[in-house]
């Protein structure tokens, strides 16, 4: 579903991605661990079009994101295109940014009714749907003001389900909330996983990514230092850097 083929990305001088090699397939969850600064979210933007890259290639689904490829040359996409991509990939950040002066439901019906002009009846009915499904079917004339910041987190989660991405990203989702509301995020993220959903996961959640990740991948200066399944990287670390950065989280 997903692969990155020597990725790089540099802001000015700064190279933050230095060849990012990654394959993530239909269905399975990939949690992406590693220190501050690694350039964790800069992928994820990469993989979303919020960021351009300068080297590489990433393709979701077996398209390239952001360009065509013909005769040997890569070619930039159009704008229409671009959105096209963007469309069929969700993405949850660490802040929630909802949209303070719309309810909960309205929240939800945003993207699909304004961005693919769907017909409003059936997306009212996706989105009460949906955020029955994250536990807040009760919460749906709520504005965003009024809820906990883990019941924020799932209407988000809800709202980028909405699109029926067939690719969710997610950039710590986890870690601007209070311990206690953790648990009622990372479950609904627990339970799209048990739905076959493709999932990225950048975490700091080592308990998250051993029970539910089909692989680990830890990052570190812009490059994917080591990766495998769970019990591996994070029972069994080959390289130094691994250990010295689980020894600090676990
Ligand atoms: P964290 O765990 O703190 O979220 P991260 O692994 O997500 O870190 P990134 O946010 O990807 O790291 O940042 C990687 C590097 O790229 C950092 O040095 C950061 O300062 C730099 N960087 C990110 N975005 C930009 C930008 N738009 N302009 C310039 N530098 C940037
Ligand atoms: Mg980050």
């Amino acid at each position: 579903m997903v692969r990155a083929e020597d990725v790089h990305k540099s802001f000015g001088p700064l190279e933050v991605l230095r060849g990012i090699d990654l394959v993530v397939n239909s269905g399975e969850v990939c949690c992406v661990l590693g220190p501050s600064g690694s350039g964790k979210s800069t992928f994820l933007r990469c993989v979303n079009h919020l960021e351009k890259i300068n080297a590489g290639k990433i393709f979701v689904d077996g398209d390239l994101i952001g360009y065509h490829e013909r005769g040997g040359k890569l070619h930039e996409m159009k704008n229409s295109e671009v959105s096209r991509q963007r469309r069929a990939i969700g993405m949850v950040f660490q802040r929630f940014n909802l949209f303070p002066h719309m309810t909960v439901l309205q929240n939800v019906m945003e993207a699909p009714c304004r961005v693919k002009k769907e017909n409003k009846l059936e997306v009212r009915d996706r989105a009460a749907a949906l955020l029955d499904r994250v536990g807040l079917g009760d919460k749906v004339d709520s504005y965003p003001g009024q809820l906990s910041g883990g019941q924020q987190q799932r209407v988000a989660i809800a709202r980028a389900l909405a699109m029926r991405p067939k690719l969710m990203l997610f950039d710590e989702p986890t870690s601007a909330l209070d311990p206690e509301l953790v648990g009622e995020v990372l479950d609904v993220m627990k339970d799209l996983a048990r739905d076959g959903m493709t999932m990225v996961v950048v975490t700091h959640e080592i308990g998250f990514a051993r029970e539910v990740g089909d692989q680990v991948v830890f990052m570190d200066g812009g490059v994917v230092v080591e990766q495998g399944p769970p019990a591996e990287i994070l029972g069994n670390p080959k390289h130094d850097r691994t250990k010295a950065f689980l020894s600090k989280v676990l």
